[in-house]
C-alpha cells in the first residue's frame, strides 16, 4: 500500500539547492499511526548539514525580521491563530492520526495552539521597556532585543501545541527559528509551517529540520545558534542542556515528571475522582502534567471505589487512546507485572485490552494499582501511560514528605475541602506547578508554564512572561543630551 505523505519534507527555505541531501536520500524511519499500527510516511534523519543549511537561511532572514517592528511581527499570529481555528479539524484529526489521540484530545490541543497565540499577540502592550531620568537630564532605558536564530527540539506527546509553546512567542519577540519535532510525529509540523507561511510569515524565519538524536546533536553544537529550548524525558534534558551549553548556549530544557495527587478524606467524591481519572487517562497518560501517582490520606476508599466505576466504563478506543508505540506499550506492561509481583494489588487491569478492528493499534487501558509503596519502581519512575498507583499515608506530612521525595517536579495536587490543608500543599510541594481540586494544574495563558526539580533545568519558563526573559536579551541605555544636565557620584 503507497504510504500516505511519503517522506516528510525538510522546510529550509531561502536556500538556493534545498538540500545538499534530498529528504528521500537519508536514512528514513518508518511514522505509524498508533491505533491501527499502519506505516503512515517515513522521516529523514538529517544531520549536520540539514542543520547547517536551515541556520544559514535563518540567519540571512533575521536583519529583516527583527527589523520589522513588533506589532507588525503579531500580525502574522493573529492571522495564524484565525488559520489553526478554521484548520481545526483537519489539524486535530492530523493529531490523531500521527499521535494517537482521540478527537476531543486533538481539538483541545490546537484550541491550546490558538490560546498561545493570543498570549503572542499582545506581547506588544506587553514587552514596552522601560524609562526613567535617573539624575538630572540623564535617562536610563531599557530595551528588549531577539537572540538570533534560535532552535526548537519538541516530543512526541503534544505534535500541534508544544511546538506552539515556543513559536509564536521566539518569533513575535523577533527571532528566527530552527524547529526539530519528534521524528515519531513529524506531519503536524509541516502544516504549521505551511500555515505560519500562509499567515504571512516571510520565507526562511522557520527552518523545520527532522531527525532525532544525530538533528538533536548538530543543533546544540552548532555556534550559530543562539538559544536552545527543549521538551522531552529528563534522560534527554539532561543530555541537551549539558551539550547545548557547552557551547555558551542559553539553554531551558523541560523534562519528563512524576505527579503527585493527594487526597484527603474531606475531598468531595465526584469531584475528586472524575478529576483524578480525567487527569490520569487523557491523553493516554501521555502528558507531562498526568497525574501518576495517588496519594491516599487516611480512608479516602469511597474516591477509591468511584474511581474504579469510571475506569470500568471507559471504552478504550473511544474514551482513551493508543499509547504511542509498542515499546512503550511493552514498558508500560512491565511497570504493571513487576508492581504486581511485588505486592500490589490491580484494581482495574488495562493489560489486554483490545479494539475491534483495530487489533494492530498500541493499546493499552485505564489501569489502577493499589497498595503500591514508595520504594517500588513504579511509584518513582515515569511510566507515562494510562496508569494510576496508589500509595497509602497515615496523614498529609507523610503524603508530602512522598511527594518532596521524588527526584520530578512538574506538578502536585490536592483534593480537600479545608483552606489549611490546601494552603499547607500549596506551600510545601516540591513541584512548580500545584492544584487544588484540579487533576491538571497547568496555568493558562498569561501564567508561565514550566516545572521544577529534575523536571526543568534552566532559567525561565517556556510559555507566557517566563518566556520574554529566555528569548530576549535587555539592553541598557543611558542618555545625557544637555549641557546642564546634572552631574553626581556616577557620571
Ligand atoms: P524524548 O526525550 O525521547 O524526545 C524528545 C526529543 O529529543 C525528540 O525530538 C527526540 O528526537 C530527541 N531525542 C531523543 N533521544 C535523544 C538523544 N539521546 N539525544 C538527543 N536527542 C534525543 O521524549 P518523548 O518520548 O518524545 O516525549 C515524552 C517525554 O517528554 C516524557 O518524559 C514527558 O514527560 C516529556 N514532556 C515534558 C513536558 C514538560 O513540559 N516538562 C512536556 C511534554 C513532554
Amino acid at each position: 500500500m503507497p504510504l500516505k505523505y511519503a517522506t516528510v519534507p525538510n522546510v529550509i527555505a531561502d536556500t538556493p539547492g534545498s538540500s545538499p541531501r534530498a529528504a528521500a536520500d537519508l536514512d528514513r524511519l518508518d511514522v505509524f499511526n498508533p491505533s491501527d499500527g499502519s506505516v503512515i510516511a517515513q522521516v529523514p534523519m538529517s544531520g549536520h548539514p540539514e542543520v547547517d543549511l536551515a541556520v544559514q537561511a535563518a540567519r540571512r532572514a533575521f536583519p529583516g525580521w527583527s527589523g520589522t517592528p513588533i506589532k507588525e511581527r503579531v500580525q502574522v499570529f493573529y492571522r495564524y491563530k484565525t488559520l489553526l481555528e478554521q484548520n481545526i479539524d483537519e489539524l486535530a484529526a492530523l493529531v490523531t492520526e500521527e499521535n494517537g489521540k482521540i478527537t476531543s484530545e486533538a481539538r483541545a490541543e490546537v484550541l491550546k495552539s490558538a490560546e498561545l497565540c493570543e498570549f503572542a499577540c499582545s506581547l506588544p502592550q506587553i514587552v514596552t521597556g522601560q524609562v526613567l531620568e535617573v539624575s538630572r537630564g540623564v535617562e536610563c532605558r531599557v530595551e528588549r532585543y531577539p537572540l538570533g536564530v534560535v532552535a526548537c527540539i519538541t516530543p512526541f506527546n503534544f505534535p500541534n501545541m508544544v511546538p506552539n509553546w515556543s513559536l509564536p512567542n521566539a518569533l513575535a519577540l523577533g527571532n528566527t527559528v530552527v524547529l526539530k519535532p519528534s521524528e515519531m510525529v513529524p506531519l503536524s509540523s509541516i502544516r504549521i509551517a505551511e500555515l505560519l507561511k500562509e499567515a504571512g510569515l516571510p520565507d526562511g524565519v522557520l527552518q523545520i529540520v527532522q531527525g532525532g538524536k544525530e538533528t538533536v546533536e548538530a543543533i546544540c553544537d552548532h555556534t550559530g545558534i543562539a538559544a536552545v529550548s527543549f521538551v522531552g524525558s529528563t534522560k534527554v534534558a539532561k543530555i541537551v542542556y549539558r551539550r547545548a551549553t557547552a557551547t555558551l548556549k542559553r539553554c531551558l530544557a523541560l523534562g519528563g515528571a512524576k505527579n503527585h495527587l493527594i487526597v484527603m478524606p474531606d475531598a468531595d467524591v465526584e469531584m475528586a475522582s472524575g478529576n483524578i481519572v480525567a487527569s490520569m487517562s487523557g491523553c493516554a497518560g501521555q502528558r507531562c502534567m498526568a497525574a501518576s501517582v495517588m496519594i491516599a490520606v487516611a480512608n479516602v476508599d469511597p474516591v477509591i471505589a468511584r474511581m474504579v466505576e469510571q475506569m470500568q466504563a471507559m471504552v478504550t478506543g473511544k474514551d482513551v487512546g493508543p499509547v504511542i508505540s509498542p515499546a512503550a506499550k511493552a514498558r508500560i506492561i512491565q511497570f504493571i507485572d513487576e508492581a504486581e509481583a511485588q505486592g500490589a494489588k490491580v484494581l482495574v487491569d488495562g493489560r489486554g485490552a483490545t479494539v475491534p478492528g483495530r487489533e494492530n493499534g498500541f493499546w493499552i487501558g485505564p489501569t489502577l494499582i493499589d497498595h503500591v509503596t514508595p520504594d517500588m519502581k513504579i511509584a518513582q519512575e515515569e511510566v507515562f501511560g494510562p496508569v494510576m498507583v496508589i500509595v497509602r499515608t497515615r496523614d498529609v506530612d507523610e503524603a508530602l514528605r512522598v511527594e518532596n521525595a521524588s527526584p520530578y517536579g512538574n506538578a502536585a495536587s490536592v483534593f480537600t475541602e479545608s483552606g489549611g490543608i490546601a494552603r499547607k500543599v500549596m506551600e510545601r510541594a516540591s513541584a512548580g506547578m500545584v492544584g487544588v481540586n484540579v487533576g491538571v494544574p497547568v496555568p493558562r495563558e498569561p501564567f508561565s508554564f514550566g516545572g521544577w526539580n529534575d523536571s526543568k533545568f534552566g532559567v525561565g519558563d517556556i510559555t507566557g512572561h517566563g518566556s520574554i526573559e529566555f528569548w530576549t536579551q535587555a539592553k541598557k541605555m543611558t542618555t545625557k543630551w544637555n549641557r546642564e544636565a546634572g552631574t553626581n557620584w556616577m557620571s
